[in-house]
């Protein structure tokens, strides 16, 4: 069910690396013993696809729709659901696995950055479920701007932890984490909530989502005897992307990643760290990172929450340099537009970050062969972007 992601003694050629404060290696070198001696048991990866199956609700189905497909005039399209799984997006595959690897390690709390609250809410579950204690750093700003998710974690019992520092968003509470983690590893676990950060992080979560991937294929040959020509997902820090492309890199199959365009090309404006961006160290690793001229982060811009981050996940950087996997952008309209067209089309509202997968097929529709079949990771779903999407809908 999983395929275990591997890299070079923590790089992915440049990109990587464990680029940390002492006080940390001496946790990540612990979880990278243990991650590794515990991939190698068949009994947690057992215990995972049972929690999968019964608890998050996998495998999630492989849907065509037809009739999105006319109205682009595109080629064949189908759709992996993440969006039916528990909680509604693919972040729950990772916080299952780690909070289930920190059970094992005897760690009986976990920390947590998050966001827009995806990745706090799918980790407040999975600590509900396996009995552990949960504490989310989050960004001031954003616990005022998304009010439900924060809500929600509360629900669950978690405790939500307002962070004070500079924007006030997602890039001070994985700082916030990071230092919190420095002091606590001894009964605590970071569960980090993207294929991003130190080694193991970036392919212990691509280990996780690789269950998104090697589904998606079997279903394939299943139901359509034939691979997809082409696989599109979303890249926030690309957590569901390296999932989905992890069971088709030794196919014949074309990879692509779809970034945030945002409003615009000026710096601040958009997250798309592969157009934008250059090399840099942040959350201790070396990645391709929105920056301005003297290496300071810049400000990201997106319509989506989940894929606004200055930095792209190391595996990314090293699939564009090597040239297996292709980065594009998309724009805030675009995914707007694709987004409404999809539920029109087929009754299915999808997430706003996964709207962007959308409207790449969307807006190159024409450049697809008839005969192609394209293999989109529907992420999560847009039932969390509601609000948002009625205040534009008022705008417009
Ligand atoms: C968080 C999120 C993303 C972006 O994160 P990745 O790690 O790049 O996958 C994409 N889609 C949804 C629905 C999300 O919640």
């Amino acid at each position: 069910m999983l395929l275990q992601s591997t890299c070079d003694n923590g790089f992915y050629g440049e990109f990587g690396g464990r680029y940390v404060p002492e006080i940390l290696v001496q946790a990540l070198e612990a979880l990278a013993q243990f991650y590794d001696k515990l991939m190698q048991d068949g009994q947690f990866e057992q215990e995972l696809v049972e929690c999968l199956t019964h608890y998050a609700g996998r495998a999630t189905p492989l849907t065509e729709v037809p009739r999105f497909s006319e109205a682009i005039g595109g080629p064949r399209i189908l759709l992996k659901r993440e969006d039916l799984l528990h909680t509604g997006a693919h972040k729950l595959n990772n916080a299952l696995g780690q909070c289930l690897l920190a059970k094992k390690m005897g760690k009986h709390k976990i920390i947590a950055e998050t966001g827009a609250g995806q990745h706090g809410v799918a980790t407040a579950t999975a600590c509900a479920r396996l009995g552990l204690e949960c504490e989310v750093f989050m960004g001031a700003t954003d616990v005022k701007r998304q009010a439900p998710n924060v809500a929600r974690m509360r629900l669950l019992g978690a405790t939500v932890t307002e962070v004070h520092d500079g924007q006030k968003t997602l890039k001070e509470a994985v700082n916030a984490a990071l230092r919190r983690w420095a002091s606590c590893y001894h009964d605590t676990h970071y569960c980090l909530g993207s294929a991003l950060g130190p080694d193991p992080f970036p392919r212990m979560v691509a280990t996780f989502q690789s269950v998104i991937g090697v589904e998606a294929r079997a279903q394939m040959l299943q139901q359509y005897s034939c691979l997809p020509s082409h696989c599109v997902a979303c890249v926030g820090g690309g957590s569901n992307a390296i999932g989905l492309f992890s069971a088709f890199l030794e196919d014949e199959v074309a990879l692509v990643g779809v970034e945030a365009g945002g409003k615009g090309a000026a710096l601040g404006d958009n997250a798309a760290r592969m157009q934008a961006g250059a090399p840099g160290v942040l959350h201790g690793s070396l990645s391709y990172v929105l920056q301005d001229a003297g290496g300071q982060i810049a400000p990201t811009h997106s319509i989506s929450a989940g894929l606004d981050y200055p930095m792209i996940g190391p595996m990314h950087a090293f699939f564009a340099k090597n040239g297996r996997a292709r980065y594009t952008q998309v724009g805030d309209e675009t995914a707007l537009a694709a987004c409404k067209l999809l539920t029109q089309t087929e009754g299915i509202l999808p997430a706003l970050e996964s709207s962007h997968a959308l409207g790449f097929v969307m807006s190159q529709a024409k450049d697809f062969a008839k005969d192609d079949v394209v293999l989109i990771n529907l992420s999560g779903r847009g039932d969390k972007d509601l609000d948002q999407l009625m205040r534009m809908e008022a705008q417009a």
